[in-house]
Parts: structure tokens; C-alpha cells; sequence
């Protein structure tokens, strides 16, 4: 296949199946391709650019850093991987981070360090409970933990230690409790993003919470994708009211700079010794100040705020105009991370959406996914309400059910 503007064969390996676009520049929720239309971004760059596109703040954050230092390596100390720590910690009412560059390296390092908790215990082969449509990455543990059959398929063998019960169901939880002695920890995503936007419901979190504490286990949240704000708070399983011992953040945490980062508490916070965990880019100079950029917009702007109210209108105004239709299944979702559940294949929505100017994306072949920037506008909420309900309406008239 030919890019528009390269003649012959393209030299990237062919592993996503790329929609027939290119993006050029972009201001705030706007995009333009290379061809010059404009589009509304309500997906993010799959819930990375937090402050949509070319903010300013963040443009003269990353312009000052880039003119002093880039990277250092972790052979030396580095004050602004120690100020984002800070920051991160009082945020999440946790005690450590370690730094990384993407999502799969925090839930990996979250992974190596419930095995040590359990080493640490004496448990030999300890086993980490994970959830059905789960999705953390796909690096071979990673890969191993999501429970997406697709994800797994051709790079047997798979990675041992995991246990995997049906998201939401306690007693499944309970039961694991009964018959597994090695159990170490329990790894949930506080709302699934691949598996369809699928909330962990509240009493859910509390029931884990619960039993981590009767057993000793950690409970580690992988919010790589609902963390940062998104959902109105500054992390998903706020909302429920639990401590997790690990959190893994990533994505939007510094607006499209490749960040990832583990946070951990009480005994986790220090179940990593020198030597045990590391990488080279981790934590560099121009991550961290993004990520610290990124937090203090959010901040001083109230984009938490802003998150949770353009999402109640979104989803008001979805709920409304679908409601009574045939074909949309739910709405459902936190803030700016929104699902609209179908009963049939949406994939073609995307390109439908495309042509109509807007960016968004279709997960678990059913699920519309919205993930607008946390700078949406009340106007820019309207005009995506305003385009994607014709165009759900036109595409449940044309697309048969199954
Ligand atoms: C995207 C995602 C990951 C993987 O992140 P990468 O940066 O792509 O490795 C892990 N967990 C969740 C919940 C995600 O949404």
C-alpha cells in the first residue's frame, strides 16, 4: 500500500490498519490533514493529547525544555522526575513512582512488583487475578494479562501466573480467594477502555479492596487510560472511594509526550530495590516537564470540572437523542471517557464520522468510543452531539442488525 504522497511500497511494517489520512498541524480540539480539511478530535489520539493540540502553555514548557536538556539517563538525579513524583503522589494519596515511556512498561512494572511483593511472602509461582476483556498492553506479560483472545493469538506461550475471573462479579473474586493460595494481587482497569468502556462499579472496587486487605494482596489499578483526569477526577477509582497500592498511569499524563509511570504505596512503595527495575529513557527531562505542564493546566484551568461537565452533556444529550431508538444498546461512561453501545458492527462509523469531520474511534466492534481532549468546549460538545446523532441514525437505517 502507498501513502498519498510516497510512490511505491511503504517500508513501515504493516501492523494497524490505518484510516486514509494524514494529520498536519492541529489547535486545541482541531485538526487539519495534509489535504486541509479540519476536524473535531473527539478521540485524543486515543486519550493522549489532554490538552488537545499545540497548547500553548505546553508548546513554551517543551520549547524552554528541549533549548536546556532532553535527557540525562537515571545515572544521575534528575529534579524534575523528583517534582513529578511529588505531584503525582499527593494527587493519588500514594508514597512512590517509578517512570517509564508507555502504558504496557507501567503495567509491566506493576506486574514485576506484585511477583516480588509475593516473593517477598515466600510464595514461589505467585498468580495476579486479572478480568475478562481486560485489555494492559502487549508486551508478552501484558499481553498475557488482557483478556482479549485476539491480543493473545499466535504468540503462545503465554506468560503464567494470572487468574481470571468476569469483571464486577465479587463472589468470582471470593471464590479465586477460597482455591488460589498464591494470589499476590488483584489488576483492574477502573473503567476498561478497549474492552468496550466497561466501568469496575464501585462496590466492586470496595468488595477487591476488601479482600486485598483479608489476604494481603495489592490492588493495582491500571489507569492508563481513564487516570489523568479524564473522568472528572484525577483518577478513575476515585470515584469509588478505594486507595489502590499500585497505580499504572500513562497515556494522557503528559499530552503526547511518551510517558508511563507506576505509583505505589505503603508496601509497595518500597518493594523495588536498587537494580531490580529500570529502563534508559524513563523519567527524562522533557517527559517529566510535559507531564508536569500537563498537570498544572489541568489545575489551574479546572479541566477536571470541565471533564466531568462536557461529559454529562455529552451523554445527556445522547441519552436523549437516542433514547427509544433501535440499534443503540447504552450510553454509558465517566466525563470525557463516553461509550455508545450498539447492537451491530460499527467499525464503518469511523470512516462515516470522518467524512463528517470528526475524529472518534469503534472498540469491542460495537462500542462508539469518545475521548475528546479535557479542553473541549460546550460548543465543540454540541457540534459532536450534533454530528454523530444523524449519522448514528443514517447508519442504524442502512446497517442491518445481528
Ligand atoms: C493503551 C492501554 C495500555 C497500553 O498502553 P501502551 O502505551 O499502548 O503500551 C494499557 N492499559 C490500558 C488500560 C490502556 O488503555
Amino acid at each position: 500500500m502507498s501513502s498519498q504522497e510516497n510512490a511505491g511500497p511503504s517500508h513501515v511494517m504493516q501492523t494497524y490498519a490505518r484510516l486514509p489520512i494524514a494529520l498536519s498541524h492541529g489547535e486545541g480540539a482541531w485538526v487539519w490533514d495534509t489535504q486541509g480539511r479540519r476536524y473535531l478530535d473527539a478521540l485524543s489520539g486515543i486519550a493522549v493529547n489532554t490538552l488537545g493540540h499545540a497548547h500553548p502553555r505546553l508548546v513554551a514548557a517543551l520549547t524552554d525544555q528541549v533549548g536546556k536538556l532532553i535527557h540525562t539517563s537515571n545515572l544521575y538525579q534528575i529534579p524534575l522526575q523528583e517534582q513529578l513524583a511529588d505531584r503525582l503522589c499527593a494527587l493519588g494519596g500514594m508514597d512512590t513512582a517509578f517512570f517509564c515511556n508507555s502504558g504496557l512498561e507501567a503495567n509491566e512494572a506493576a506486574i514485576k512488583l506484585a511477583r516480588l511483593h509475593g516473593h517477598k511472602r515466600g510464595i514461589a509461582r505467585p498468580e495476579i487475578v486479572v478480568f475478562e476483556r481486560a485489555f494492559h498492553g502487549r508486551s508478552l506479560a501484558t499481553l498475557s494479562a488482557t483478556g482479549n483472545p485476539k491480543v493473545q493469538k499466535g504468540f503462545e506461550p503465554l506468560v503464567e501466573g494470572f487468574v481470571r475471573v468476569a469483571l464486577n462479579d465479587a463472589s468470582a473474586l471470593q471464590q479465586v480467594a477460597n482455591t488460589h493460595p498464591n494470589v499476590v494481587a488483584v489488576f483492574v482497569e477502573a473503567i476498561q477502555g478497549e474492552g468496550g468502556i466497561q466501568p469496575a462499579h464501585a462496590d466492586f472496587l470496595q468488595a477487591a479492596r476488601a479482600l486485598c486487605d483479608r489476604h494481603g494482596w495489592l490492588l493495582m489499578i491500571d489507569e492508563v487510560q481513564c487516570g489523568t483526569g479524564r473522568t472528572g477526577k484525577w483518577f478513575a477509582h476515585q470515584w469509588a472511594g478505594v486507595k489502590p497500592d499500585v497505580i499504572a498511569m500513562a497515556k494522557g499524563l503528559a499530552s503526547g509526550v511518551p510517558i508511563g509511570a507506576i505509583l505505589a504505596r505503603g508496601a509497595a512503595a518500597t518493594t523495588f530495590g536498587p537494580g531490580q527495575h529500570g529502563t534508559t529513557f524513563g523519567g527524562n527531562p522533557l517527559a517529566c516537564r510535559a507531564a508536569l505542564e500537563t498537570l498544572a493546566v489541568i489545575e489551574d484551568d479546572a479541566l477536571l470540572a470541565n471533564a466531568a461537565a462536557r461529559g454529562d452533556q455529552i451523554q445527556h444529550a445522547l441519552r436523549h437523542a437516542f433514547s427509544g431508538l433501535d440499534g443503540v444498546v447504552e450510553v454509558r461512561g465517566q466525563g470525557l471517557m463516553i461509550g455508545i453501545e450498539l447492537d451491530r458492527p460499527a467499525g464503518d462509523l469511523v470512516r462515516l464520522m470522518l467524512e463528517r469531520g470528526v475524529l472518534l474511534n469503534v472498540t469491542q466492534e460495537r462500542v462508539i468510543r469518545l475521548l475528546p481532549p479535557l479542553i473541549f468546549t460546550a460548543d465543540q460538545a454540541d457540534a459532536l452531539v450534533q454530528a454523530l446523532v444523524p449519522a448514528v441514525q443514517d447508519f442504524l437505517q442502512t446497517a442491518t442488525a445481528q
